[in-house]
């Protein structure tokens, strides 16, 4: 495969340097929070967003203060994109059926779905109040049937942020905090005085978020690795250097560590895109920040064919994938790791992001080669159960159970096996 670079971001090594940085603050961080529980989540959260309440949960008026410090317009648009997510999401429950087969006579085998008790939702709100979080983590858990869902942002710019209150409050969170970080992840997971412990961790959020979680997982489930923002567009000579370039940056102003690639069979297109990208920063208003991650982590990857694009995005096994080529159908039938893809030009990240119904926690740092994005799945645990309904499918499985048993020398699993043969088969043991 010819691959080449006509711009390359941060090397491997210093990615994993400043990794290892991030991992040791998050293990202080969470082993004060185990120590110390209410303090250490307090200094943490003075220490860092300058916040620190008596209480981190709203209450009922404050709730609805904020909901009325919204236009109308603003509830009606957040309505909007809630129908949409929970619409879909809502058919998403539907499709995961029940089982429940007799699989040789009078033996009944069987899976119920059965959503977690009790969630955490991180609603990102550090640079950016990500309010469409609330619709992907909260709703998203009340469609699965979640009982207790807490919902959590940081302060935005000194205090709640009225407008990810009112959509966490429509999507029907029981519980809304007001913290941030990892001291509201490792609140969350481990319990506190003042927070009840949660079963499950979901929502994205920054790299000291995201590793919270990592490093939690065991103690509590969670959704899937979602850090910092990461973009993929797939372009062929059919695309514009403007559209590639807005879907570049569009991504790139989440913050300075979004990785935003270009990766193109077309050459042309390449060149332009880099000087569109360079016209477009000049007046991008978030320019301070997609300026930065650009350059430490955009990249131009050059390929000769649509099938070597398709090789090289699979190993990137990128968050989002933007499809802008002749025939985007062909990326959807054989792309095969990708955390959500989007086809063609008539759509983009943002309106996945926002709006269109699809989830927008999705796997970054290649976790997509292993898991798709969060959904009403990720609440639900796929439980099994079996039943023997009659005196000779009992015997029988007994009997193969048996000798298999022995096979690995679990005499005690054996007799487990062997005491059925005898109660309800008409031989006395199984040799
Ligand atoms: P955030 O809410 O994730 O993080 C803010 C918190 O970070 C603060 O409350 C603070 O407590 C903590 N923090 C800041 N500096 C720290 C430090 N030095 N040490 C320890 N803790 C520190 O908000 P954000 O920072 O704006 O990040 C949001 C992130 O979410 C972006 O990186 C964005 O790309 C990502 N995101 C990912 C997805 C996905 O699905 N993968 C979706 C949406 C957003």
């Amino acid at each position: 495969m010819t691959v080449r670079y006509l711009k390359k971001g941060k090397d491997d090594q210093a990615i994993a340097e400043s990794d290892a940085k991030v991992r040791a603050i998050v293990e202080t961080i969470l082993a004060d929070i185990e120590k110390r529980g209410d303090d250490a989540v307090r200094d943490l959260s003075k220490k860092f967003d300058n916040w620190a309440p008596r209480d981190f949960h709203l209450g009922q008026a404050e709730i609805e203060a904020a909901v009325k410090q919204l236009s109308p317009l603003q509830i009606e648009d957040i309505k909007f994109a809630q129908k949409q997510i929970g619409g879909f999401a809502t058919i998403q429950r539907a499709s995961m059926k029940d089982v429940e087969v007799e699989t040789m006579p009078g033996v009944v085998l069987g899976h119920k779905h059965i959503p977690v008790n009790a969630v955490g939702c991180y609603i990102p709100g550090g640079k950016y109040p990500m309010i469409a979080s609330a619709h992907m983590s909260v709703l998203t858990a009340k469609v699965a049937g979640v009982r207790r869902v807490v919902s959590t942002a940081p302060p935005f710019q000194g205090a709640p942020h009225p407008a990810i209150v009112a959509a966490m409050h429509f999507a029907g969170a029981d519980e809304i905090l007001v913290l941030g970080g990892v001291q509201a992840i490792g609140a969350m997971a481990l319990g506190t005085g003042s927070i009840a412990a949660v079963d499950m961790l979901v929502g994205p959020g920054n790299m000291y978020v995201a590793e919270a979680k990592r490093q939690l997982f065991g103690r509590v489930g969670i959704d899937l690795f979602a850090g910092p923002t990461e973009t993929l567009v797939i372009a062929d000579s059919t695309a514009d250097a403007e559209m590639c370039a807005v879907d570049l940056l569009g991504q790139a102003e989440h913050g300075p560590t979004s990785p935003a690639i270009l990766l193109t069979t077309d050459e042309t297109l390449a060149r332009e895109t880099l000087a569109e990208i360079d016209r477009q920063l000049r007046i991008l208003p978030t320019a301070d920040v997609a300026r930065i991650s650009w350059a430490d982590y955009g990249q131009v990857i050059l390929c000769d064919t649509d099938e070597e694009m398709i090789e090289v995005a699979d190993d990137l096994a990128y968050e989002h994938v933007q499809v802008l080529t002749k025939d985007p159908d062909f990326f959807l039938k054989h792309l095969t790791n990708y955390g959500a893809l989007f086809l063609g030009p008539r759509t983009n990240v943002s309106f996945g992001d926002k709006v269109i119904g699809t989830n927008h926690t999705l796997p970054t740092k290649r976790a997509a080669r292993y898991t798709g994005g969060l959904w009403v799945g990720k609440f639900i645990k796929t439980c099994t159960y079996q039943k023997v309904t009659s005196d000779e499918a009992s015997a029988l499985i007994g009997e193969y159970g048996s000798r298999l048993c022995h096979m690995e020398n679990f005499a005690g699993h054996a007799e487990q096996a062997n005491l059925r043969v005898r109660r309800y088969g008409d031989r006395a043991d199984v040799p």
